[in-house]
């Protein structure tokens, strides 16, 4: 099937909102795509009189949480009336342009759009697509946020095809080919638009319609192949919420770009996601591709309907913190993993301990992760997620990602739900959307959480308040320290450090020169001896560290716990001092039976009633 059939609660939808206000207008075109250029035309029309209409680009993108600044992408910016005539503008703000509307109350509002990547934030614009992320490519009106949209895709090179979760009807609620509608700017806002010669493959869940629209170089055996992956992982999230959200227009849709062209990006939204990479399908690395489909897919419930408070609704004028990353992308991330492994993808539990566990366990050894709690992480999202300046941070010793941090504290509650209290995260999983995901109301959440919410759900399904708060105290709000290889013992999977041996240096070689890269870590070899960015190590025990085998080679004639004198330049001086040669102190994450040990038949038990399928029992 082409498209979505248009059930009759979407055409209602569609036609009710359609006739309450006058609509707002966009068009778009691409005579210069070659150049990455777009042709925009934004018409808003019955403005309110007697003031300037601010018309705007967002400056901040849902997902993607530093500021954009859009509006740099935009120039040849023109407004007239109805008629053509030319209407004053006015610049308050690098983003903004006020339209003084003349007396038809018509403000047509027109740009050239530039746009060169393609991922789920930016706008990409090629001879052989577009990927369009909407606040990257039209400008909106502020007051009349909740008007309904249509936009035009206009000229399209012929065998472009339209995928989007955009409802293809007209303001009379037909099928109109070309014309799209979204029943306010939040939605609009919310739907990234592929424009090319997309491969579609789709498949019907319970009466919805989940579908692929797939833009890629290679085979149609390998798309073939990466949707039987895709639908066992559907199967396999369905079944940890219980059931499929309700997708607004009965359709979702995975809106995919594996060209040379893309960056590696995934993006969640209400219906749809995008999905992005250079990573062809066929190719060694299609799993990566997956983890992010798997990833993307968890979002339609969490973040896009289990809605953290601080971000709905989403301000398109500010950078939008939230203190709820850790669960919204956190969570998502462990299940993300947790459903490559039980749809069968990741083949082996090995497999799984290398790709997902070893991640996350190591990522709680960093000092960041180790001094400030998931709240903080979640906070810093504006200044880490694509996020640009130039001076110099210490997020060495001071963050650790959300996604890591709350990915290892969803895998250690799960643990401890399952030891302690007979139940599980998927239990968890299911009662928090139930009771903050599953309303919705007009296209968007209508409970959306705050932490307390998921502490009080958590004492819920525990049946131990006491624990919950203890948990959020010590591990949401605090970074009290998870013992790893205590909770993944039963499971029978090892932790232990991966060279407990070999000492190590953190340095690199490069322009014929040991220098250290970035800043040391906080209580490090070179930390303790005093050593930052930028200095550069000359000797060590003696020896001139003249080339890339220098370094190994004197390490390896010492031993951890040896003490040895270092010299080096820093800021122009040298120095010497004494450094105390340390492990390195990453872990491995490893199944007993490869780590030389024989997991017992509980220990195999408790294993495949976490990692096993939920689907074939
Ligand atoms: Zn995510």
């Amino acid at each position: 099937m082409l498209s979505a059939p248009l059930t009759g609660a979407a055409q209602n939808t569609a036609t009710r909102t359609a006739t309450t206000d006058a609509p707002v207008q966009y068009s778009i075109q691409f005579p210069n795509a070659v150049h990455h250029e777009a042709q925009v035309v934004a018409t808003f029309q019955k403005v309110p009189a007697g003031r300037p209409l601010q018309v705007r680009m967002a400056r901040s993108s849902p997902g993607r949480y530093a500021l954009h600044e859009f509006a740099k992408n935009v120039y040849n910016v023109r407004a007239t009336d109805g008629q053509g005539k030319p209407l004053p503008i006015h610049r308050p703000d690098p983003y903004g342009w006020d339209v003084t509307p003349g007396p038809d109350g018509t403000v047509r509002f027109s740009y050239t759009l530039y746009g060169d990547r393609t991922d789920g934030t930016y706008a990409g614009i090629d001879a052989q697509h577009a990927h369009l992320n909407i606040p990257a490519t039209f400008a909106y009106a502020r007051g009349l946020e909740q008007r309904p949209v249509y936009v035009n895709f206009e000229q399209l090179p012929a065998d472009w095809k339209v995928a989007t979760q955009l409802l293809e009807v007209n303001e009379n609620g037909q099928k109109v080919s070309g014309r799209y509608f979204a029943p306010h700017l939040q939605y609009f806002m919310d739907s990234p638009t592929s424009l090319g010669a997309q491969k579609l493959r789709a498949w019907q869940v319970n009466g919805q319609q989940i579908e692929m629209q797939v833009l890629h170089a290679g085979s149609d055996a390998d798309l073939d192949r990466y949707a039987d992956l895709t639908k066992n992982v559907v199967r396999e999230a369905q079944a940890v919420f219980g059931e499929l959200p309700t997708f607004d227009f009965g359709r979702y849709t995975f809106v995919a770009n594996y060209l040379p062209q893309a960056s590696g990006d995934g993006m969640e939204h209400r219906n749809s996601t995008s999905v992005t990479s250079s990573r062809p399908l066929g190719g060694p690395n299609m799993l990566d591709n997956l983890g992010t489909v798997s990833h993307e897919f968890v979002h339609s419930w969490n973040v896009e309907r289990i809605r953290p408070n601080d971000l709905e609704p989403f301000d398109f004028d500010r950078a939008n913190m939230s203190d709820m990353l850790w669960f919204a992308e956190g969570f998502t991330q462990y299940y993300g993993e947790l459903l490559l492994r039980r749809s069968g993808a990741y083949t082996t539990d090995a497999q799984y301990c290398q790709e997902a566990l070893n991640g996350f366990v190591n990522s709680m050894q960093v000092p960041g992760a180790q001094r400030y709690g998931a709240i903080y992480m979640s906070q810093q999202a504006p200044f880490v997620d694509a996020a640009k300046s130039i001076d110099p941070t210490n997020r060495g010793n001071n963050f650790q990602s959300y996604y890591y941090v709350g990915g290892a504290n969803a895998l250690a509650l799960d643990l401890m739900l399952r030891q302690r209290f007979r139940t599980d995260l998927d239990t968890y999983m299911r009662a928090v959307w139930q009771q903050q995901g599953k309303p919705q109301k007009n296209h968007a959440p209508e409970r959306p959480y705050a932490v307390a919410d998921l502490q009080r759900i958590l004492g819920e399904v525990s049946k131990d308040t006491a624990f919950a708060g203890q948990f959020f105290r010590q591990h949401i709000y605090n970074a009290t320290a998870h013992d790893y290889a205590a909770l993944l013992a039963p499971a029978g999977i090892v932790v232990r450090q991966a060279k407990p041996n070999e000492p190590t240096l953190d340095a690199a070689f490069a322009n014929g020169r040991w220098a250290i890269t970035t800043n040391t870590v906080i209580g490090s070899p070179l930390y303790q001896a005093g050593l930052d960015r930028d200095d550069e190590l000359l000797k060590l025990d003696g020896k001139a560290l003249k080339d890339e085998k220098s370094l190994p080679a004197i390490l390896k004639k010492h031993k951890v716990g040896d003490t040895v004198p270092l010299e080096y330049r820093s800021r122009g001086q040298v120095r010497t001092v004494q450094v105390v040669l340390a492990a390195d102190p990453r872990l491995e994450v490893t199944p007993a039976e490869q780590a030389g040990q024989q997991p017992t038949p509980e220990q195999l038990a408790f294993r495949k009633a976490w990692l096993g399928s939920k689907t074939q029992q």
